[in-house]
């Protein structure tokens, strides 16, 4: 049998912006092909163990599809009630959700506090209480087997990573790609390509322009930038997950990491005082909890490691922090259940595309920034950037957005061709955009505009630069999302 080798799109990496954008490109009856390098779908949002969506603007379209069906399988059971996407843009109140709440003062190393129930509690978090911020968390491998089956109209090839790709003028050609088992390569070819990697790969194969760390005040006017470029990379977490037990139990560290992350959490220590601060979520069902600190590793250390290595440290570090807890924190009646398999990476590099979203558009807010006719995806998330903050604004907060904002479409557009877009974390955002933008919802999001971009440029026989906006934001509600928001601001105006 003849393996089929052509398609009409072919998306690397099958994370929540690659699955996203797969799942719509299928529905729209496109040929697809998916590599991704992990053995199974959700990238982050399951293999790194950030199993959570956050309800805030953007909570629409296949995100919350996917949210409602795990939910009535029961596979994100133990959460009070489904992510409700008409209160976007409330002023958040805690009782409406029923949630334990601790106040930071209390527990400045955590948080959130460990719940009775399946949200992760993130209320005591500064700044932060002006959206609604309630997380809805869900088992990892139910939503890998939920998105496997949606794609079963597709070629989606596991543990198979981007080799290199061809390119002729303002097209590529064709990509190779290994199985990382077997070390077989594989050529394919697709009318339209989708740079759905997380770490844009194939753009940069291809030789795209992108950039990586803290661009400097001037080159976008972000008021928050440093005044020189700096190499400051959102922080990168390694998430574990431990289970709790009747009787005391102290995990022995295994023998290779021993000691090997004690001078980091000695370091952290003396630094903040209280060491790592970590989110704890308990999942649903079986009662875990999910430990993610922030951050295991500043980015730009992550990256100056081969990511095997980088690995290895962040796991020395992760029994150093979890032996402390254990030890000097009272978390003595649980047990190290197991650590993800891949770090998670909150920011690498980033396209340099036809337009650059900055601090300023996210700023402005979807009614007053540039683009703001062809918005494809929101986003509410304050301007993140965990460690990495820049010199100049060592000692800053988070900086809240006071209203959500939008991607517009043009945002996905490399300058050097014509076939392909960016879709996922590493598109044309700016340092500190990318630390609002980067959250499950956004990046589905983006996934599900490429798709329909691509459907609408290949029907028509255009260039995805063509594509028709108008055709996307109807695929997308987009309209009637953005008066739902308009709406419910309002609304929080009288609350
Ligand atoms: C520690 C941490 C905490 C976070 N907390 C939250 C949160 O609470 N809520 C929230 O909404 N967001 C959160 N985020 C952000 C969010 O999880 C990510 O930004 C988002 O999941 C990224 O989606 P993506 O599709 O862009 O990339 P990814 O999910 O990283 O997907 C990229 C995919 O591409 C694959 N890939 C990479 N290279 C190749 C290659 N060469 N060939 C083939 N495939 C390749 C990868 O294996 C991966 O599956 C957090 C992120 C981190 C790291």
């Amino acid at each position: 049998m003849s393996v089929r080798t052509d398609f009409d799109v072919i998306i690397i990496g099958g994370g929540s912006a690659g699955s996203a954008a797969a799942c719509r490109a299928v529905e729209e009856g496109l040929s697809v092909c998916v590599a991704e390098r992990l053995p199974g779908m959700g990238g982050t949002a399951t293999y790194g163990g950030i199993n959570r969506f956050e309800q805030c603007a953007g909570t629409h379209g296949l995100h919350e599809q996917l949210a409602q069906e795990l939910y009535s399988e029961g596979s994100g059971g133990g959460t009070k009630e489904l992510p409700n996407s008409q209160i976007v843009g409330r002023y958040f109140d805690e009782n409406e959700t029923g949630a334990e709440h601790k106040p930071f003062a209390e527990c400045p190393w955590a948080l959130s506090s460990i719940g009775a129930h399946g949200y992760g509690m993130f209320f005591s978090r500064n700044d932060v209480h002006h959206v609604i911020w309630n997380p809805f968390a869900y088992l990892p491998e139910a939503l890998d087997a939920m998105l496997r089956k949606r794609l079963r109209r597709a070629v989606v090839l596991l543990n198979t990573e981007l080799a290199d790709c061809e390119t002729s003028g303002d097209r590529i050609t064709a990509v190779r790609v290994r199985n990382r088992a077997t070390g077989v390569t594989s050529r394919l070819t697709a009318k339209v390509y989708l740079d759905c990697s997380g770490d844009i790969v194939l753009s940069r194969a291809a030789g795209c322009a992108a950039a990586c760390g803290s661009e400097p005040e001037r080159q976008y006017g972000e008021s928050l930038a440093p005044d020189e470029y700096e190499n400051t990379v959102n922080g990168c977490t390694l998430v574990f997950n431990v289970e709790s037990l009747r009787e005391r139990h102290i995990d022995e560290v295994p023998s290779e990491f021993r000691g090997t992350g004690n001078r980091w959490l000695r370091d952290t220590i003396a630094a903040n005082g209280v060491g790592p601060v970590s989110c704890f979520t308990r999942y649903p069902h079986q009662g875990d909890i999910n430990i993610n600190m922030l951050p295991t590793m500043e980015g730009a250390e992550y990256l100056s490691y081969p990511p095997d290595e980088a690995y290895r440290v962040c796991l020395g570090r992760v029994w150093a922090y979890w032996h402390f807890l254990q030890t000097e924190r009272g978390l003595d009646h649980m047990r190290m259940k197991h650590v993800f398999p891949i770090v998670g990476v909150r920011e690498s590099y980033r396209l340099v595309g036809e337009y650059v979203l900055t601090q300023t558009d996210c700023q402005a807010g979807l009614f007053r920034q540039p683009r703001a006719d062809s918005l494809i995806a929101y986003g509410a998330h304050s301007l993140d950037t965990h460690g990495a903050r820049s010199k100049k604004h060592a000692g800053q907060i988070d900086t809240v957005m006071k209203i959500p904002y939008g991607v517009p479409y043009a945002f996905l557009q490399p300058k050097e061709y014509t076939n392909l877009l960016v879709a996922c974390r590493g598109a044309s955002f700016s340092h500190l955009a990318a630390s609002a933008t980067r959250l499950i919802v956004t990046m589905s999001q983006l996934g599900e505009a490429a798709a329909y971009a691509s459907a609408d440029a290949i029907r028509r026989g255009v260039s995805v630069k063509e594509a028709n906006v108008t055709y996307i934001r109807e695929k997308l509600r987009a309209e009637e999302y953005e008066a739902r928001i308009a709406r419910n601001l309002v609304k929080a105006e009288h609350v």
